[in-house]
Formats: C-alpha cells, structure tokens, sequence
C-alpha cells in the first residue's frame, strides 16, 4: 500500500471548466512527482463503423472539423502540462465509462474530473462526475469551481484557441 498518487488521470470535457481542474492536476502530479495523463472523450461526434466500412462519414466537413479542433485542443493542452504523446487519451464513447476503463487499464490511481462540466451547469455534481465516482476503482476527485477560476484565464484562451 501507498499513500502516494503515482499516476494522475485528468478528464478533460474541453470546456471553459477545466482550465481549472487542469492546472490542478498538473500541480498535484508535481507534488507527488506522479505520471500525468489526460482523456478527452468524445461523445458528440459520430463515431465511424470500421467493421461494415464508414456508415457516418467523417470526412463530412462538419464532423471532420469537430474532430479536428478537439485534437487541436487535446494537444495544446497535453504539451503545456508535459505530457507525453502515449499519454493522451482521445477516444469515443461515454465519458462516465471511458474515463473508468482508460484509467483501469493504465493502473490510474488518482481520477480527477470537475464536480461538474457542460453536462452538469447548474447541479451539484454532473453525470460524468457521478459515473466516475461510482464505477472507478481507483480514488477520485472532483474539483469545485471556486469564482477565483476566472483568474485561469490564459489556460482558458490556450483552451479556446488552440491553433494561436
Ligand atoms: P459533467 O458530469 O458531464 O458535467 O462533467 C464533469 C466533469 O467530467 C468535467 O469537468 C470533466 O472533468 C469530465 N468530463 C465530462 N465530459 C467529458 C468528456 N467528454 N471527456 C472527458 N471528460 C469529461
């Protein structure tokens, strides 16, 4: 048994939210001189069928650009917390399950998502959060947005406009 955390796993929804919930983790890993590694989920673009060919096209534009920007996000982020290529998560499905099973199968022990994300405005603890906290095997920490979260902001516009 150990009392330290040797592997963070930060969930990332790419909302204005997890500036903050980012830079906490960055600064927690330091302190624990833990492996950090990031997942975003992606539960908004179709997902292509590779078993009967490509049912929903992604080279539509439109789903093409999502997928686009969201890697442009994903690695502007993954470069200023240092983390390494084989460490960035960028996978589809249900965030709640994928987050759960990325970090079991990479012997996570520290999960850390925002107590609520664009899923969750306006509730105590939003549905990913709730997920994670019930299926993880690992602890888990969701992160309060305190109103001192408006000072992230230049993590916000590196969020924002990943190709700047
Ligand atoms: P929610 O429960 O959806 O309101 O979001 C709470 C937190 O869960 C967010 O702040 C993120 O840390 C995480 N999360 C939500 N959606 C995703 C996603 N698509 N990919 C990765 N993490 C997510």
């Amino acid at each position: 048994m150990t009392l330290y955390y040797r592997h963070v796993l930060v969930a990332v929804d790419l909302s204005e939210q997890d500036t903050y919930v980012v830079q906490k983790a960055r600064h927690l890993a330091q302190v624990f001189d833990a492996k950090l590694s990031i997942i975003h989920v992606l539960d908004n673009i179709p997902m292509p069928d590779t078993a009967y060919g490509t049912i929903i096209p992604l080279n539509e534009d439109s789903s093409y650009e999502m997928l686009e920007a969201v890697k442009a996000k994903l690695r502007k982020l993954g470069e200023w917390m240092a983390i390494d290529l084989e460490r960035r998560w960028l996978v589809w499905g249900v965030p709640g399950e994928e987050i759960v099973r990325i970090a079991r199968q990479e012997h996570v022990d520290l999960i850390m998502v925002g107590s609520h994300g664009r899923h969750g405005l306006g509730l105590l603890m939003g549905s990913t959060a709730n997920r994670v906290l019930h299926h993880a095997s690992c602890d888990v920490m969701a992160v309060r947005f305190p109103e001192e979260v408006e000072r992230a902001a230049p993590l916000r516009e590196l969020v924002q406009n990943p190709t700047g």
